[in-house]
């Protein structure tokens, strides 16, 4: 992964830079941020996945958030991306002729976009009114509109591109899934997991999730296996259906990235195809952290950080011979 000027922006922001904060950071360089005790997410699986939507269908009523629609008539939601009004997308790859499910070259498939309930969320780091919160239990990132000061630091800052601010409203906040967490107070799941009629879409704690991510990895493609739906490691008897195993890539999406999410993502198909960035593992406000602890000199610190990174930026453009365009994936 190689540091580009986009990326630039997000360590800026994640770190604090922008607002000049203190260079002290309570974690050492390149370790990992813990997983909250009760930590709770979504296991998405593409391979599982037929793109039928009831998830965003789910989503938009349980957090009543209106249609947003191509149709002049606005007869029905179909919204394009995630946006002020949408906080979860079910989107579609295409490649060639997109006959089979689940293949990169002439195949198709099906990715969830949402927030990643980041373990070291650079939102939460980035926001100088801590309006972003993750809390120390579930590990939910959730946001107050009442604490927000519309300063935008965590669209910036987030690696993932998530948080969307209400731009048409006279009084704007910023908009992001912040995993159902009224319906959690109440001992419920995830809307978009419990409208899920085939299990891609899973509720539960997020060792649960690992390590049913893991026994999904061991399964011969092709052979039949029970999946569970909804949800796992609730009270309630696991409910669960028999499927085809598909062909999943060796790769468990935010396991590592950034540090680790609580969100994770199995897929056949590359996830940069699918439209997910190449994160490093280290969240980006550790790898500031890093570079600002190495070169800390009182209060010219801010100056250092900026030639240093700029230098790192343009270090990355050389050695990729002004290569800068990674090959984008085919995803609608
Ligand atoms: S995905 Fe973005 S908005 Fe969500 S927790 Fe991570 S940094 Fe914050
Ligand atoms: S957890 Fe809730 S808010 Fe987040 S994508 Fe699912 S239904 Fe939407
Ligand atoms: S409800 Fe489940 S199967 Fe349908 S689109 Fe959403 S994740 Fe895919």
């Amino acid at each position: 992964m190689k540091l580009k000027r986009r990326d630039f922006l997000k360590l800026s922001a994640s770190s604090g830079l922008l607002l000049a904060a203190s260079p002290e950071s309570a974690l050492a360089r390149g370790e990992k941020k813990a997983l909250p005790p009760e930590a709770v997410g979504i296991l998405y699986d593409s391979t599982l996945c037929v793109g039928c939507q009831a998830c965003m269908v789910g989503c938009k009523t349980a957090n009543r958030m209106p249609i947003e629609s191509q149709d002049p008539q606005k007869r029905w939601d179909d919204p394009l991306d995630l946006s002020a009004s949408t906080l979860n997308i079910i989107k579609r790859y295409a490649n060639g002729t997109a006959a089979v499910k689940d293949r990169e070259q002439d195949g198709y498939a099906f990715i969830k976009r949402q927030c990643m309930h980041c373990i070291d969320p650079s939102c939460v780091s980035a926001c100088p009114v801590s309006a972003l919160r993750k809390d120390a239990q579930s590990g939910v990132v959730s946001y107050d509109k009442d604490a927000c000061i519309g300063c935008r630091y965590c669209q910036i800052a987030c690696p993932f591109d998530i948080p969307k601010f209400q731009w048409a409203s006279t009084t704007p906040e910023i908009v992001k899934c912040q995993l159902c967490q009224h319906l959690l107070k109440d001992g419920k799941i995830a809307a978009c997991c419990a409208a899920c009629p085939t299990g891609a879409s899973l509720f539960g704690p997020v060792e649960d999730l690992r390590a049913e991510a893991k026994r999904r990895l061991k399964l011969e493609p092709g052979s039949y296996a029970d999946f569970p739906l909804k949800q796992i490691g609730g009270r309630a008897e696991p409910q669960t259906t028999s499927r085809q195993v598909g062909h999943y890539l060796e790769h468990i999406y935010g396991e590592n990235e950034v540090g680790g999410t609580q969100v994770l993502l199995m897929a056949g198909v590359p996830f940069t195809k699918l439209g997910l960035p190449d994160l490093p593992d280290e969240a980006f406000v550790r790898l500031a952290d890093g570079i600002q602890y190495a070169i800390y000199k009182g209060m010219a610190y801010p100056l250092v950080v900026l030639g240093a990174l700029i230098y790192m930026i343009r270090k990355g453009e050389n050695n990729n011979h002004g290569g800068d365009h990674k090959e984008q994936g085919d995803g609608k």
